[in-house]
Order: C-alpha cells, then structure tokens, then sequence
C-alpha cells in the first residue's frame, strides 16, 4: 500500500513555493521570511478519541486533523506555512474501505483546506500496523511584525473576547470549523492585543488556563456568553435522551473543540473591537481579567461567585 499511496501523494500534493526543494530528500527545505519567528504546533488524533472511523467519514477526518492545527496558529496570530502529516494506518480495511482508499480520503479531506491556507504539505510519514488510525499533524506558521500573541500577556481588567457562538460542537462544529487564522491576524494587526488563545477544551477551563499564565484571575459574565444554537440544540435533546439536564450555557461554558479565539485586550482596544465588529462571525464581551486568582462568574443580578473551571481534560 505504501508505495502506491507515495505515488498518489506526488500526484496529487502541490509543490508550494516555500518548499525550496522536491520531495524526494530526507528532510525539507522552507523558505521563511527575513528574521521571522518560527512557531511550531503538533497534534495528534486517536480513532475512538477524536473521531470515530466507523461512522465519520475520513475526508472529515483528514480536515479536522488539519485545521486542528491551524487554530493553534491562528491562538498565536501567526501565518500558517507547512504542515508535515504523519499517518499510523490499521493494516485491516475499515468502514472507509482498504487502507489505501483511507489515506486517498483523508488527504481529499484535508488538501483543499491547506490550499485555503496556502500551507505547504512538506512531509510526513506513514506506517501500518495492528492498530487504530492515528493521525499526527505538525504545522509551522511564520509571525508577523506585531510578534506572536501568547497567553501570558494578560493584566487584571482587560476585557476578554470572543469570536463566533459557543457550545455544543458534537453535533457537527467538531470537524467543519473554520481556523480563525483569518481573524486572528486581522485583530492583531488592528488592536491591540494582550493575551489569546484558541477554544480547544471548553471556554471556563480555556479561560482559566489564559488567566493563570497572565498571573491574574477570570471574571465570567455567564448572561453574556454567545451560546451557539447547536448547544441549545443539545440541551434540548439531552433533557429527552438522559433526562439529565445540561443547560446550554454549560454546554458553552465547558463543550471543547469550539476553536474560537479567546482574547484579552486592553478595554480601550476591547470597546472599539466590539463597536467595529470587523468579523464576519461576530465578537463578544464574555468577561474580564481580575487581580483575585482563580475563576469567577458574574451572574445577570451582579453577584460574584466562584465558577467550576469545566471542559475537556485529556
Ligand atoms: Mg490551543
């Protein structure tokens, strides 16, 4: 199967101008901008953990693994520039048919996101074995002049943002999300900018996290969090299926992979942010950095009271 899957790659993997020199080399060759930072990000994805290759289908699959990796770039407003993928295929046929059928797929699904990106596919490896499909995506970006946006920039009463609607990703925002790569550059150019991350583990962990880098503390307005329809959605079906009741504000609270971007900006910057409202997807005023450690909600009537950092722990 190798062989011919390594046929297919050349085929159908454009040569992207930074790849200063072909495949067919031990390592690759980059061409990166005069004096740029390089920031490098990896994720792995499991079957049974981060998708299921029994009924997802693998050009989802092979998207998600990418643009897992594009929102940790666009958390670090930097410009995405080669991804290396590195494939652990089970040695049996699966629901997405032979093992080289599998790898043609994923890569169906994972190729036109990169050219949305202008990311190079520079590399990578592939292997099969006993086992479940495992993905591995590494994927550098190149910061801009602004430097990179990091988590430990924060100070007690910045304003923290959002961008999109929250919640309730299983039902389908898991694997079609948009990278805010887009939005985080734009931000980042225009405003400024103290802290960012992007939303992979659920908004009250994430900001809890954002907070603790920044030496500071996290106030969550709860009434003002931008509940996605889907987590409304969810709640509505759970209160059927399990008769447990999941709000859908703890669906937004603490649903991981929104891959949104949290922001912490000074309120001057915040405040024209939020009267500019340049995103197509919408920005929001969830909350703010506080002096006190640790994770606090807001509630509509004003009181302060301590808010369970939930989400997704891996
Ligand atoms: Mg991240």
């Amino acid at each position: 199967m190798e062989a011919e899957f390594v046929r297919w790659l050349r085929d159908h993997v454009p040569r992207h101008p930074r790849q200063r020199i072909g495949l067919g080399d031990d390592a690759a060759l980059i061409g990166c901008s005069q004096n740029a930072n390089v920031v490098v990000t990896t994720d792995l994805l499991t079957d049974g953990v981060d998708y299921h290759i029994a009924t997802d289908d693998p050009r989802r699959i092979g998207r998600k693994a990418l643009a897992a990796n594009l929102s940790d770039i666009a958390a670090m407003a930097a410009r995405p520039v080669a991804a290396f993928v590195s494939i652990a295929f089970p040695r049996q046929p699966t629901a997405a048919g032979t093992p080289l059928e599998l790898a043609i797929a994923l890569y169906e699904g994972l190729l036109p996101l990169a050219a949305e990106y202008d990311v190079a596919i520079a590399g990578g490896d592939t292997n099969s074995y006993d086992g479940p499909l495992v993905i591995s995506v590494t994927l550098l970006g190149e910061v801009t002049d602004r430097g990179p946006l990091t988590r430990c920039g924060g100070k007690p009463s910045d304003w923290l943002l959002v961008t999109g609607s929250l919640g309730g990703t299983i039902l389908g925002h898991s694997f079609d999300f948009t990278p805010r790569i887009r939005e985080a550059l734009m931000l980042h150019e225009r405003y400024e900018l103290h802290a960012g991350m992007d939303l992979s583990d659920g908004l009250a962990l994430d900001c809890s996290r954002l907070a603790a880098e920044s030496s500071c503390g996290a106030l969550i307005f709860t009434d003002q969090v931008p509940v996605a329809k889907a987590a409304h959605e969810l709640a509505a079906r759970e209160v059927v299926l399990n008769n447990e009741h999941a709000t859908a504000l703890r669906h937004a609270l603490g649903d991981g992979e929104d891959f949104e971007l949290l922001l912490a900006a000074p309120p001057d910057a915040a405040a024209a942010m939020l009267r500019d409202q340049p995103l197509e997807c919408g920005i929001t005023h969830v909350g703010e950095l506080i002096s006190d450690s640790g994770l606090w909600q807001q509630t509509e009537t004003g009181q302060r009271q301590p808010l369970e950092p939930i989400g997704w722990l891996h």
